[in-house]
C-alpha cells in the first residue's frame, strides 16, 4: 500500500471525516449475506486498520450488530445523514475496519471473502485471492502486516 499518509474519508453529508496514520493491515471484500443486508448492496469492503490510527472528527453513533460467527460487532454511523463509516469487531480487540469505500482513496480489496454468498452476475477474474468462507490469516495477509499485529498484540498483553 503506497502514499498512506493521504487516507482519508468521510461520510455522505461531510460532518464525520476521518484521517488514517498508518497503514492498513489488511483489506477485503465480503459477500456473506450479512454485509449484503449492512451495505444494501452486493458486497461490503473493509479495510482493518489499528485502531489509534484512526482520527475521526464529528460526531458519530453506534450499534451492536450480529455477525456469521455469532460474536457481534459495533457498527458507527453519522448521526446526521446516517452512513456507515466502521465498525469494532468483538473478536478483533484494537482493531477497527474501515468501509474502504467511505475513503477518498482508492484500495484494491486483497482478498474477497464468502464467495459461496457471492451475486452470480459478479464475475472476480483473481481466482487466487477468492475464498469459499474465510480464509486462514498467516497465509493470507502479507508478511509485513502479520508483523505488525503480532508486535501490536504482545504491547497489549504486557
Ligand atoms: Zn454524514
Ligand atoms: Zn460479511
Amino acid at each position: 500500500m503506497n502514499n498512506f499518509e493521504h487516507l482519508k474519508g468521510c461520510c455522505a453529508c461531510g460532518d464525520v471525516t476521518y484521517k488514517i496514520t498508518d497503514n492498513p493491515l489488511f483489506t477485503q471484500a465480503c459477500h456473506c449475506k450479512n454485509c449484503k443486508k449492512s451495505t444494501g448492496s452486493s458486497y461490503v469492503i473493509h479495510t482493518m486498520i489499528f485502531e489509534d490510527d484512526l482520527i475521526i472528527e464529528g460526531n458519530v453513533s453506534s450499534t451492536e450488530l450480529p455477525t456469521g460467527s455469532g460474536k457481534g460487532y459495533r457498527a458507527y454511523f453519522c448521526i446526521n445523514c446516517g452512513v456507515y463509516l466502521y465498525c469494532k469487531y468483538g473478536v478483533s480487540a484494537g482493531r477497527i475496519a474501515i468501509r474502504t469505500a467511505t475513503l477518498d482513496n482508492l484500495i484494491t480489496p486483497q482478498a474477497h471473502i464468502f464467495i459461496k454468498d457471492k451475486d452470480p452476475w459478479i464475475e472476480i477474474n483473481d481466482k487466487e485471492i477468492c475464498f469459499d468462507t474465510m480464509y486462514d490469516r498467516d497465509k493470507t495477509w502479507p508478511e509485513e502486516s502479520l508483523k505488525r499485529l503480532e508486535e501490536k498484540t504482545k504491547k497489549v498483553i504486557s
